[in-house]
């Protein structure tokens, strides 16, 4: 048997997050480029020099990654000489700005620190980028070797970011255990799988718990002890997941169905105008159809219903006749073979439907 290795995110959560900065930074150089969003660097470029100011840190520059992760942006990125200079990498943003990082980080073999100032999906910990062309068409996936050093989430940043990211990112991270659940099941898990898929156990709980609080303090910009615990939820325990459920060559457990849903819903123009996250948490309730868990999809839909998440086809804006067009879509990709029997078209198509019926005749 090969060696391998395998290496796990670690992370600095709270208002006061930042501050730590300097100690867990302290091995890797003194010289740092903050590489972000616009919006995500205005946010946290004070708390950052903040948390920095009694070091012997220093912030080289604040460059915007370039409004997408596409190779055009890294390109533009490895050939910018503070960065080429810098000893760390600081990531700033949403996904896309961090997705952007990560490859410069990989490339140039510096180690990179992840600040994400929304929370709407675990790209700040995952060691994986979606790559898009400059059209903003899907590219394909960059598999780093490692992921972020450490991830440092300020909470006090999330919390005044809108809440409709932190509302998608809810709607993503509902998929997780589901997903999870129903890759691995019937399989033999060997030792990092089988360590992802118990994980993945400890995403739903919470996110039906505080989610209806957290959105409101979200709302308030509180930075709140269930903002706090949906933030990690979102961001670290479906970021550590992903980590230990996908290997760029042995295995892929980390999607399933309800991810093909939002896959299919690509070819439905009128989806467009829905976020990620929102597609995806109808795409739970179609899984859980699918697998006849209806206790736990009983359940989902009254969560999604408290929230304002999609339950029917309506709710994305999805005509009846356009299922079959978007099952069709689905079949083929990735996750369409992430479940423990074959999954048919006409099945799904029938899962969705069925999906839609229940929640319309509630
Ligand atoms: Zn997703």
């Amino acid at each position: 048997m090969n060696s391998y290795s395998v290496f796990l995110p670690s992370y600095s959560v709270g208002v006061d997050s930042y501050q730590q900065i300097p100690y867990v930074t302290r091995r890797y150089g003194k010289k740092a480029i903050v590489i972000g969003g616009k919006t995500a660097i205005s946010k946290s470029k004070e708390s950052i020099l903040e948390g920095i100011k009694e070091s012997n840190i220093e912030v080289l520059d604040f460059v915007w990654y370039g409004g997408n992760a596409s190779y055009e942006n890294v390109e533009a990125l490895l050939n910018n000489i503070k960065v080429q200079n810098a000893d760390l990498i600081f990531a700033v943003g949403g996904g896309r700005a961090i997705d952007t990082c990560k490859v410069v980080a990989d490339k140039l073999d510096k180690p990179m620190f992840s600040f994400p100032t929304i929370a709407s999906n675990c790209a700040a910990c995952t060691a994986i980028a979606v790559m898009y062309n400059s059209d903003d068409t899907f590219n394909g996936y960059y598999y780093p070797k490692e992921p972020a050093v450490h991830t440092f989430i300020n909470t006090n940043i999330i919390a005044e970011a809108p809440d409709n990211f932190l509302w998608a990112g809810i709607g993503d991270a509902l998929s997780k255990q589901s997903e999870v659940l129903l890759a691995t099941k019937e399989k033999n898990l060997s030792h990092t799988p089988l360590l992802g898929s118990q994980l993945s156990c400890a995403c739903d709980e919470p996110l039906l718990k505080f989610s209806v609080k957290a959105l409101e303090d979200c709302k308030k910009n509180i930075a709140s002890y269930e903002l706090e615990q949906i933030a990690l939820d979102i961001i670290i325990s479906t970021g550590l997941v992903s980590n230990l459920t996908s290997d760029a060559e042995k295995y892929y457990y980390n999607s399933s169905l309800a991810h093909c849903v939002y896959y299919g819903s690509t070819v439905v123009p009128a989806c467009a105008s829905h976020l990620h996250g929102e597609i995806v948490s109808f795409g739970v309730l179609c899984l859980l159809t699918y697998d006849k868990q209806f206790e736990k999809r009983d359940r989902i839909y009254e969560f999604n219903k408290s929230i304002g998440l999609p339950t029917c086809l309506d709710d994305i804006d999805v005509k009846k006749e356009d299922v079959a067009k978007m099952v069709k879509k689905m079949n083929g990709v990735t996750e369409w073979y992430c479940a423990p029997y074959e999954v048919t078209e006409e099945n799904f198509i029938q899962a969705i439907l069925e999906t839609d019926e229940y929640s319309r005749n509630k």
